[in-house]
């Protein structure tokens, strides 16, 4: 047996225990004559003493910083004085009786102190390095909590875990593919997977009226803090199932992923808002509820207006920033600018401020609005002395998605703070129209149109709601899903307004389609990224933190070196040969 201990594990109440420990010299301390080390292992930091009359001073003499050693000793209390009280382990030590040399360490290139801020390139070309650190090593057994607690969760709710391929054809997310050339068919190239869709979708044919992985997803897209190429995401899907059901299944699994990786927090019911309230009273698709600056409503308050900027407009509507009525000038003009960069026309800023005339609006502006419009604006505002009133008007999304963005540059915590999970439904079924007057599909073509508004499909696309809906922590979208279609006549109506012709359909999910035509069950489903859950619940705005092995924000990675040139030979078994380099 190499060890009997962890060392961070012992207590007072092992003292007079002989144990035998594994792990890393953390630091080593020689105090004239007697060598204190911290040795550290996956449970936390022991201090070993190694004693003159003890056999293993020679070798405690030699000790490097991540030596790895394996000592033998007796657990002790330290002597009055020298105790830690913010160390685990501080009350005890253990007196070496043997010192044993497992692996020897060359100077490593940063220290592993989480309080000192070392280069992620440098972090990551040495990743296993890396690792040894507190932070990530929380960060990864938070990441196994959490994975661990979704799949119970799935488990406890009949859901079976089946694993889908990686070398498929296409899947239909939306992004670029990443494509592998096939060997034994030279020309022709599998994609790997940018979801399990498909194949989910043809489990519930085949009778998994139940499914989850925790499958791993790939998407050639640029990446940021809150994204990477490769990413794992909880993926479900249940028959003869609803948007509720599917709604009921994700939030269990949801809840039980922050439990386990925050005892302690707080986590509320899962909220529920539509698309048009959260655009409405947000500004965006992925509302963060967690402070207040609504989006409030002053259209008809203005229906009359002498004042140019909110006549005959769609929308006009404010936000109310509390405090900020002695912004300086300088402040308020780079609100307006931002909102001219986000693309409004202009900004209208007022000081909320007791006057004799009661509660009213200051600014160069106010004098164009009559006093009923200014303190029209105040109540329905609920503005009080001291705030800053912001009102955009133009096209109403727009407007709304202008101030919407205002709002978070102005109040939004950081997105670690605090967990507010909130579904957004009723998506719009199309997000907009192509040049050519096509709809572009908000999710993937297989999502179901709302019951109510089938009709509507050809005659007015754009206001046909979908069985969409999504996930979202903080501001940050988690995930989506949809009902799907599964009668042939819908989705085939679909695919013609999309302009996807019958030939192609078939090509690209023909056998999607040819399982539809034997007995498909109605069914539903959801994908939700670990990746962001975790960095949320782990306290972390860069989803890398949370990841053992990421690529850098320029997809590479600094350990392996990926991605790599392959040689002509290898080239040549794949019937390939590369285009001279671009000047
Ligand atoms: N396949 C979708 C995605 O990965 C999720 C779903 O519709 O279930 O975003």
């Amino acid at each position: 047996m190499m060890r009997t201990h962890r060392g961070g594990e012992l207590k007072t109440s092992d003292v007079g225990t002989t144990v035998v420990m594994c792990g890393w010299v953390g630091n080593r301390r020689d105090h004239g004559g007697v060598i204190f080390v911290d040795l550290r292992d996956s449970s936390g930091i022991i201090q070993v003493v190694i004693d003159p009359s003890d056999e293993g001073l020679d070798v405690g003499r030699r000790l490097r910083n991540e030596w790895v050693l394996r000592v033998t000793g007796s657990v002790r209390e330290r002597p009055a004085g020298t105790t830690n009280d913010d160390m685990a382990t501080g009350q005890i030590e253990v007196g070496a009786v043997a010192v044993e040399v497992l692996s020897e360490s060359e100077p490593i290139p940063f220290p592993l102190d989480d309080r000192v801020e070392v280069d992620e390139n440098l972090r990551l070309r040495h990743r296993y390095l890396d690792l040894r650190r507190d932070a990530m090593q929380s960060n990864l057994r938070l990441r196994a909590r959490v994975n661990s607690a979704v799949r119970l969760a799935m488990e406890a709710q009949g859901f079976c875990e089946i694993e889908t391929p990686m070398l498929i054809a296409s899947t239909p997310e939306g992004a670029r593919d990443f494509v592998v050339p096939s060997r034994l068919k030279p020309g022709n190239f599998y994609a790997l997977p940018q979801s399990p869709q498909l194949f989910k979708q043809l489990l519930m044919v085949g009778g998994f009226d139940r499914y989850f992985q925790i499958a791993r997803c790939l998407r050639d897209e640029d990446l940021r803090a809150d994204r990477q190429f490769e990413f794992m995401q909880l993926d479900l899907e249940m028959s003869f199932a609803d948007q509720q059901d599917v709604i009921e299944a994700t939030s269990k699994a949801v809840v039980a992923a922050a439990k386990a990786a925050r005892p302690d927090a707080a986590v509320g019911e899962v909220g529920r808002i539509t698309w048009h309230e959260a655009m409405d009273r947000f500004g965006s698709d992925k509302p963060d509820i967690r402070f207040g600056m609504e989006l409030t409503e002053l259209t008809a308050i203005f229906s009359a207006t002498e004042f140019r900027a909110f006549a005959d407009v769609e929308a006009v509507k404010g936000i109310c920033v509390p405090g900020e009525a002695d912004a300086t000038r300088s402040k308020v003009d780079a609100l307006v600018d931002r909102a001219k960069q986000l693309g409004a026309a202009g900004l209208v800023w007022m000081r909320v401020r007791d006057t004799e005339n009661g509660v009213d609006l200051e600014s160069p502006v106010a004098k164009f609005l009559t006093e009923t419009e200014r303190k029209a604006v105040v109540v329905a505002l609920g503005a009080v002395p001291g705030d800053l009133v912001l009102i955009a008007s133009g096209e109403r999304h727009k407007t709304c998605q202008i101030l919407g963005q205002i709002r978070l540059d102005l109040g939004r915590p950081p997105v670690t703070e605090g967990l507010a999970f909130v579904w957004v439904v009723d998506f719009p079924l199309f997000e907009g129209l192509t040049d050519d007057g096509k709809p572009i599909p908000a999710h993937h073509p297989f999502t179901m149109p709302h019951a109510e508004d089938i009709d509507r499909l050809e005659s007015d696309p754009l206001s046909v709601r979908s069985q969409a809906y999504d996930l979202v922590l903080n501001g940050w979208e988690l995930g989506s899903g949809s009902v799907r279609i599964y009668r042939p006549d819908i989705q085939q109506r679909i695919f013609s307004m999309l302009g996807i012709e019958a030939e192609e359909a078939h090509s690209k999910f023909g056998f999607l389609l040819d399982a539809f035509a034997y007995g498909a069950p109605p069914h539903a489903g959801f994908a939700f990224g670990l990746d962001r859950l975790v960095a949320i619940l782990a306290g972390e705005e860069n989803i890398r933190e949370v990841i053992a092995f990421p690529k850098t924000q320029s997809g590479t990675d600094p350990l392996t070196n990926a991605p790599t040139a392959v040689d002509d030979k290898q080239l040549g078994e794949l019937g390939l040969r590369l285009l001279p380099k671009k000047a």
